[in-house]
């Protein structure tokens, strides 16, 4: 069960009213790395896991990220107050009041629709949705995407930090950024408490192509390091010579039965392209100076052609 406590985990000081930074600040309310998408995130896995120290972390830090989201909210709460009251007291002159809203940013979405509340949207207005919850019940694969989101919900909030000068604000925001540190430091320490953590799940890789860098990408720029040379790996320059990979024919095939087999026959023949016909169409018919109009006539533009065209004569 959940007990609310009344105390925020951390003090909220607004130094002024200021609705455009409210709805930046929404990324980190309702955006796919905010702190509402951190905690259904680490809720969910917490119930499914069956391991106690993991269960028992991954509530703490899904408790605390709900935390975090009323931080967070109650900051644009307060960026948004003196904005909402004007908006329901219909204090300020109708023009004045709209320019303040709209200055800079899309809190006027904020303020009519929503009423100067947070909103679970993002900075831009998208509602929040649980697709940012990429969970796969797998705790190799889960905590590495914890990682992660740990590490770009710290970015978010460095950006946010930057683009503010409210002393109370930054105060706030560094402690929630610190945090996410703080839990990707955990993520990284239960990963590495689970022994064949690499590759994540239970089947191994086929080793002869686990260890093959393919150099795709060839010419000037090509460069050399760990992550494509030895010791790890062994790198493919020649690509004629070793695909396809598995030394066949590289063709996709299928075993169809004999019904099958007769009527995707069929579809073949009826769908055959002839390459005698050259058929005059409306491309043809309707084309202009540059158009490449090949069947029926002289007309074959170029590209100085559209640029007279172009040109009042
Ligand atoms: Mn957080
Ligand atoms: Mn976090």
């Amino acid at each position: 069960m959940f007990i609310h406590n009344k105390r925020l985990q951390y003090t909220v000081r607004v130094g002024e009213s200021n609705p455009v930074l409210g709805s930046l600040l929404l990324e980190q309310f309702g955006g796919p790395d905010g702190e509402l998408a951190a905690a259904m995130r680490y809720f969910t896995q917490g119930l499914a896991e069956d391991d106690p120290g993991r269960k028992d972390m991954l509530l703490d830090i899904a408790t605390e990220e709900l935390s975090h989201l009323e931080v967070i909210g109650s900051i644009v709460a307060m960026l948004n107050k003196g904005a909402k009251a004007q908006l329901a007291e219909g204090a300020m002159e109708e023009a004045e009041f709209y320019r303040s809203l709209t200055a800079g940013g899309n809190s006027h979405t904020q303020a009519i629709l929503f009423g100067g509340g947070p909103a679970l949207t993002n900075s831009s207005g998208v509602p929040w949705t649980a697709a940012y919850v990429d969970s796969r019940g797998e705790p190799t694969c889960d905590l590495r995407s914890n990682i992660a989101a740990e590490s770009r919900a710290k970015i978010v909030y460095e950006r946010l930090i930057n683009i503010t000068d409210d002393p109370g604000i930054k105060d706030a925001l560094g402690f929630l950024m610190t945090r996410e540190i703080a839990h990707q430091k955990s993520f990284e320490k239960a990963l590495y408490a689970i022994t064949d953590n690499f590759p994540s799940g239970k089947l191994q890789g086929v080793g002869r192509f686990a260890d093959v860098y393919v150099n795709t990408s060839q010419g000037v720029g090509d460069l050399a390091g760990p992550w494509n040379e030895a010791p790890m790996f062994e790198k493919i320059d020649d690509l004629e010579e070793v695909m396809p990979a598995d030394g066949g024919d590289g063709t996709a095939t299928v075993k169809l039965t004999r019904a099958e087999a007769t009527v995707a026959k069929k579809m073949m023949e009826r769908t055959a392209s002839d390459p005698e016909v050259d058929a005059e169409t409306g491309v043809d018919l309707g084309a202009g100076p540059g158009a490449g109009k090949v069947t029926g006539g002289e007309d074959k533009g170029t590209a100085s052609d559209i640029k007279k065209a172009e040109k009042p004569a």
